[in-house]
């Protein structure tokens, strides 16, 4: 593969520029291979058959297509799949699609992206943030994760579900690898590719002060920013590395948004039992929410290995919850899908150590 340029890392500016230079085709050309790469999930040029023969030539002389290998599948009974992928320097990810049935009846499902093999961020909560950073993934890595899973739906159902919508929320911190992140947001966008539209695309962010802005305002993706403690000092225990951004800086920047941005703005809280599922905890949760437009998920904790937490009681969630709605707070308890398979939020990592 050597000298070889892969074409699933370039965007659309420099596939053309790579279609006029070293394919010496005229720009229009770059729509029929970006079709094939994208919306066609292809990574055979033989398969382009409108392409010509000698085209098909030259680019197999100077580029190829990588796809992540699917090394493992696990199925959880509700439906959940998690993938391990192997990149291309042997580094290991994990992907997770998780189903749900859409009011027309269809299936459909979403699935869950890593950014990053690892994480730097390491919250105290989080299997992956335990594993440490290796190195972030290219655009090639992230969207073949789309790829790799539509190539198994394709391959393994005949009436296979489409997948409806992204969440950038497995391995990694989105925003500590930032610009990839918003080149693979700009190349999801295409209308001639994989074409998602903002509604579709979330992306979850512990809050990195570089760069927060600009993709909350970006318009790309819908933003979800990871509180998990309603004071400073809790989350300066919880999540040590993000909390050096103050929780109060991290608000302002947040209020500063203009409405559009913040109403579509989900603010996630990892409940965890007996430490920040308190009455006194709603209450400063409460005064943070009114100063934000935003969509409140509580995620119940998922048990990780050796860990201090546990997740909170039945009775405790509930009642947590109802005082957030007492106070006109919109508060959704988020059941997480796929804890039998450890494919759930934060519990992305076991397989990683095994097959390493
Ligand atoms: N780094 C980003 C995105 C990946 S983590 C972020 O932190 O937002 C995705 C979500 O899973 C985050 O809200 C994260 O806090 C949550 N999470 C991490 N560990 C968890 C656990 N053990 N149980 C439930 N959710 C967890
Ligand atoms: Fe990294 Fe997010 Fe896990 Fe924190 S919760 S360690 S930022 S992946």
């Amino acid at each position: 593969m050597q000298n070889k340029i892969n074409l699933n890392s370039l965007d659309y500016q420099e596939l053309e520029l790579f279609v006029t230079n070293e394919l010496k085709l005229p720009k229009y050309r770059t729509t029929q291979l970006w079709n094939w790469i994208w919306a066609k999930n292809i990574i055979d040029f033989e398969q382009m058959t409108d392409v010509a023969k000698e085209t098909r030539k030259i680019l197999a002389e100077k580029a190829y297509l990588f796809r992540p290998s699917i090394e493992k599948t696990s199925k959880s009974k509700d439906g959940t799949i998690k993938f391990l992928l192997k990149l291309e320097d042997g580094e290991l990810i994990e992907t997770v699609l998780i189903p749900s049935v859409a009011k027309d009846g269809n299936g459909r499902v979403t699935q869950c992206l890593s950014t990053q093999v690892g994480c730097a961020m390491g919250c105290t909560f989080c299997s992956t943030g335990k594993l440490g950073f290796t190195r972030n993934m290219t655009q090639g890595e992230i969207l073949g994760q789309i790829q790799a899973a539509r190539f198994y739906l394709e391959d393994t159902k005949p009436e296979h579900p489409i997948i409806r919508n992204l969440v950038f929320m497995g391995m990694g911190e989105p925003l500590l690898n930032f610009e990839t992140l918003m080149k693979s947001l700009k190349t999801l966008h295409h209308p001639k590719g994989l074409a998602f539209s903002v509604r579709r695309i979330t992306v979850s962010t512990c809050g990195i002060q570089k760069g927060l802005k600009e993709l909350g305002e970006s318009n790309l993706a819908y933003l979800a920013v990871s509180l998990h403690a309603p004071t400073q000092e809790k989350r300066a225990m919880l999540m040590p590395k993000a909390a050096k951004w103050h929780l109060e800086d991290l608000l302002t920047a947040l209020e500063s948004y203009n409405l559009h941005t913040r109403e579509r703005m989900t603010l996630e809280y990892l409940v965890l039992g007996g430490i920040n599922d308190t009455q006194e905890d709603a209450k400063e949760l409460i005064k943070i929410c009114s100063r934000l437009k935003a969509k409140l998920n509580l995620i119940p904790y998922n048990d990780t290995p050796n860990s201090p937490y546990k997740a909170p009681t039945p009775e405790n969630l509930l009642k947590f919850e109802k005082a957030l709605w007492a106070k006109n707070v919109t508060a959704i308890i988020r059941k997480s899908k796929g804890q039998d398979i450890e494919a759930a939020c934060g519990q992305l990592r076991a397989e990683y150590e095994i097959h390493k």
